[in-house]
């Protein structure tokens, strides 16, 4: 498999698709999921492209997992969650739906079940409440 420059997440990067970004440094860039597990359930891609976790450069993979490691718990306290989930699936058997490597950033509360992967898109109003409030922590935490 090589990898798809016309996929979602490369769009959403280049700027050709919107996205509800929360975050972006040099090397990585993190936005809402639009059928969120929880809320606040985020994404964090690299900015090179790279299908999985085989095919991404190590020193890419170190970036990123840190970019995850600084913004997990900025989500965690922005969006009053009691922990958070890391997912990162490899691979269409394994659950990947698109092809650019990310890792999902799943807050938890103590008894909300998670819904399902991609089954319900969240409304347009929220997602921008949930993005701004992390921002917003993302501003006072990590700059
Ligand atoms: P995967 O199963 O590949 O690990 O996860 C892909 C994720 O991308 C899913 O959770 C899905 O809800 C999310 N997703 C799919 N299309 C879009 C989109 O256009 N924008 C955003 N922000 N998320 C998307």
């Amino acid at each position: 498999m090589t990898y798809d420059d016309n996929n979602i997440f490369a769009k959403i990067l280049r700027g050709e698709m919107p996205a509800h970004k929360i975050y972006e440094d040099d090397e990585t860039f993190a936005f809402l999921d639009i059928m969120p597990r929880s809320k606040g359930h985020s994404l964090v891609i690299p900015k090179t492209p790279a299908i999985n976790m085989l095919d991404v450069a190590p020193d890419d993979l170190c970036t990123l997992i840190r970019t995850v490691q600084r913004l997990a718990p900025v989500i965690v306290e922005a969006m009053g969650a009691d922990g958070f989930m890391i997912q990162q699936f490899n691979g269409a058997p394994a659950g990947q739906m698109v092809f650019h490597i990310h890792f999902h950033i799943v807050p938890r509360y103590i008894d909300v079940p998670l819904k399902h992967a991609a089954s319900d898109m969240e409304q347009e109003d929220i997602l921008a409440t949930n993005a701004d409030k992390i921002r917003t922590a993302v501003e006072t935490r990590l700059k």
